[in-house]
């Protein structure tokens, strides 16, 4: 039976947002983020990220840099006893129009292949309304967060019905006592 998840944006939800981030040595957790993904795992959540990463498209960095980038967030994360279920990028940039980039729904799509998750029971937390509109478009629940970009995007949020929270601690508490 398929499961619910939590689908994660990486640059401004789990890290510090810096424009086209490629180097590992400048990955910072956000605040909360340890502990709200510790909650959700003890709940018994597969945590999966999902990221746009058009600086690849655009040739700003190359696919191994961005490896090299998401290795060191899991290497973070793992110190603080949180394990990744799924990683899945959308290396492409908006013209290439794939099926992948956020809010198109690709790798939500083949997250739930992978690892066989429910979209409808599951939520996905991110700071752009791409994050929002991948939730509609899959049927999950979106939260914003108002790291990163989204504190300019809680009228957004509140014109599609999702959820704000502070940060991914805050969320976390707002999944588990729902
Ligand atoms: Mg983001
Ligand atoms: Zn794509």
């Amino acid at each position: 039976m398929s499961r619910p998840a939590v689908f994660l944006d990486r640059d401004g939800t789990i890290i510090v947002e810096k424009n086209y981030l490629s180097d590992p040595a400048q990955v910072e957790l956000l605040d909360g983020v340890a502990e709200g993904l510790r909650l959700l795992q003890q709940q018994g959540f597969p945590l999966v990220v999902v990221s746009n990463q058009s600086g690849v498209g655009r040739g700003y960095f190359t696919m191994d840099r961005l490896k090299a980038v998401n290795a060191r967030v899991d290497e973070l994360l793992k110190e603080q006893a949180i394990e990744i279920s799924g990683w899945y990028v959308c290396p492409h940039t908006p013209d290439m129009a794939c099926n992948c980039r956020k809010p198109r729904p690709g790798m939500i799509e083949a997250a739930c292949r992978d690892l066989d998750l429910d979209p409808r029971q599951s939520f996905v937390i991110g700071d752009k309304r791409a994050d929002l509109d991948l939730a509609t478009a899959v049927g999950a629940r979106g939260i914003l967060v108002t790291t990163g970009y989204g504190a300019g995007e809680v009228d957004y949020a509140h014109s599609v019905g999702a959820a704000v929270c502070a940060s991914i601690l805050d969320a976390s508490d707002l999944i588990i006592t729902k």
